[in-house]
């Protein structure tokens, strides 16, 4: 299995910043960010699901150009994964006729050219090649999850957006063939309440949960913001510990 980073910034600006997505293989994305804008088209045809972290832009942004871009030209639905809050407000906010259209009753209903299914914390989705995905409780503004992605290779986990969270971090202790761990640290230290409200990471309460992880992954930061990347980075670094996180970028691959 492999895990390729189509995005990862908190922002955009240039071919480096691309909001959060993550290719697995080539038939599942995890979050839909900006990132998935650079695949071809053939590329953006062979996407069968998408599973969602949360309902935020950044992470969602391009299901609905993707959908209306393949709806025609696939023979099945384009699958969206992710819990009833999260579903319930893509379909308020987003696939509402008004922002764009409801995609799920597009030809018709019987037919759809995109199909919602729904994934409660604690649960897993079987997809082919024995890949299992299975949904992380995350603690964040509106409802989220983290995903754990895990193939007879091990087990990769991204944090999605995400503060300190125990009941996170006992769900990824819990895993015994982690191997990747991905984790948001969306502020520098300068803005730790800012950081605290909208319940992201910072350095500081990075170090934290990273203290609390038993096991040996390698550690990968994702979602700093551009401006404060630099700064953000030189901290989780001055913080030292055990795991010694590294940044992610754009083409990167994972393989288990
Ligand atoms: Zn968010
Ligand atoms: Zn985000």
């Amino acid at each position: 299995m492999k895990v390729r980073v189509l995005g990862c910034s908190g922002g955009i600006g240039g071919r480096d910043q691309r909001t959060t997505a993550l290719l697995v293989d080539q038939d599942v994305l995890i979050d839909a960010g900006t990132g998935v804008g650079d695949l071809e088209f053939d590329e953006l045809l062979r996407i069968d699901h998408i599973f969602v972290t949360h309902a935020h832009l950044d992470h969602i942004a391009m299901i609905p150009l993707l959908v209306d871009t393949v709806g025609d030209a696939r023979a099945m639905p384009l699958v969206v994964h992710g819990t009833p809050e999260t579903l319930r407000i893509l379909r308020s906010h987003i696939f509402n006729w008004l922002i764009w259209p409801d995609f799920s009753s597009i030809p018709d209903r019987q037919n759809p050219f995109l199909r919602f299914q729904e994934m409660r914390v604690g649960e897993s989705a079987r997809l082919s090649d024995g890949r299992t995905i299975r949904a992380l409780p995350a603690l964040h503004t509106v409802p989220a999850v983290a995903y754990q992605v895990s193939c007879a290779g091990g087990s990769l986990v991204f944090s999605g957006d995400t503060t300190y969270s125990e009941p996170l971090i006992a769900a990824i202790n819990a895993i015994p063939d982690l191997r990747h761990l991905i984790v948001e640290t969306a502020f520098p230290d300068a803005l730790q309440d800012l950081a605290l409200s909208s319940r992201h990471l910072c350095p500081s309460l990075l170090a934290l949960f990273l203290d609390r992880i038993v096991s040996n992954p390698e550690v990968w930061i994702t979602h700093l913001k551009p401006s404060r990347a630099a700064a953000t980075l030189e901290e989780i670094t001055s913080y030292g510990g055990r795991l010694s996180p590294r940044a992610i970028h754009n083409g990167l691959e994972f393989v288990l």
